[in-house]
């Protein structure tokens, strides 16, 4: 097992299933002690159960990112917990389709609460931590990883608000990359493809139906794949800043 992140500590929000949860794995599995965040907090008991089964260490932080109350004490909790903050991996999501006319409104709000609001209330709170961590912490570097989507360079009929909230992500990351550059803090943005998640079941059985279909022939990437991706965009060396990385199944167009 290499340890290329021990002494750094990780936050990951979403982290009670999918691309979170793997996530959170593969960063401990490189010797990060890791904070999870999300509303299923038994999820998190039994992901940090697990990590701790590891050697490593798990903080779980049940909470609501569309707070901003609680998006700032998940932050602070974890510095309080282990002394730093030098990795933030913004994963929390969700994705409501369909077409614009006769949409329900309270899914779009629900879609930039999360997608948008969510991940920019941890950015804001977890920025004076990860410019602490580049001066001082363990590798004199540190990382904000965005969790956008294929869908956030590409725009569909029927997943238009998706669309906007992850295009709105990459436009975020880049402002904020620009920034903060010259202060040793990698802003970086992931970009999966379709992926085996439950991300897609929170929609209405005729439309998971027609994703399923969008999709024939194209075996979905496992949330490990896109783990392996965040381990690789951390693990750089300090010099080396993965702007950007877009992940597809093979078979996707
Ligand atoms: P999942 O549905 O498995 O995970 C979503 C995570 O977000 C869950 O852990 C959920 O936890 C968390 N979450 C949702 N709302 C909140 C909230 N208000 N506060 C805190 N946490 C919240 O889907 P994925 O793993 O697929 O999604 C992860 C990211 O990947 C998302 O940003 C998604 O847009 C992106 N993505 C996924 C793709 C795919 O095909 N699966 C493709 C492209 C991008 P809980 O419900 O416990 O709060």
């Amino acid at each position: 097992m290499s340890e290329r992140l021990s002494g750094s500590v990780a936050l990951v929000t979403g982290s009670s299933s999918g691309i979170g949860e793997a996530t959170a794995l593969a960063l401990a599995e490189e010797g990060a002690s890791v904070a999870l965040v999300a509303r299923r907090a038994d999820r998190l008991e039994n992901l940090a159960e697990k990590i701790r089964a590891m050697g490593r260490k798990a903080l779980v932080i049940p909470a609501d990112i569309t707070e901003e109350a609680q998006a700032r004490e998940a932050v602070e909790r974890t510095v309080a917990e282990f002394g730093l903050l030098d990795i933030l991996v913004n994963n929390a999501g969700v994705m409501l389709l369909g077409p614009v006319e006769n949409a329900d409104v309270a899914e779009w709000e629900r879609m930039v609460q999360v997608n948008v609001m969510g991940l920019l209330y941890c950015a804001k709170a977890a920025l004076p931590h990860l410019l602490r961590a580049a001066e001082e912490g363990p590798r004199r570097v540190a990382d904000l990883v965005n969790v956008s989507s294929v869908a956030g360079r590409v725009a569909r009929p029927g997943s238009a608000v998706y669309n906007a909230t992850k295009h709105g992500v990459g436009a975020f990351s880049e402002a904020l990359r620009q920034e903060i550059a010259d202060r040793r803090v990698r802003v970086s943005l992931v970009e999966p493809g379709v992926v085996a998640t439950e991300l897609v079941s929170h929609n209405a059985p005729e439309i998971i139906a027609e994703s399923r279909k969008r999709f024939t022939g194209v075996v979905p990437l496992e949330s490990a794949d896109l783990a392996d991706a965040i381990a690789y965009v951390v693990t750089r060396r300090a010099n080396v800043s993965v702007n950007e990385i877009m992940v597809r199944p093979t078979a996707a167009a």
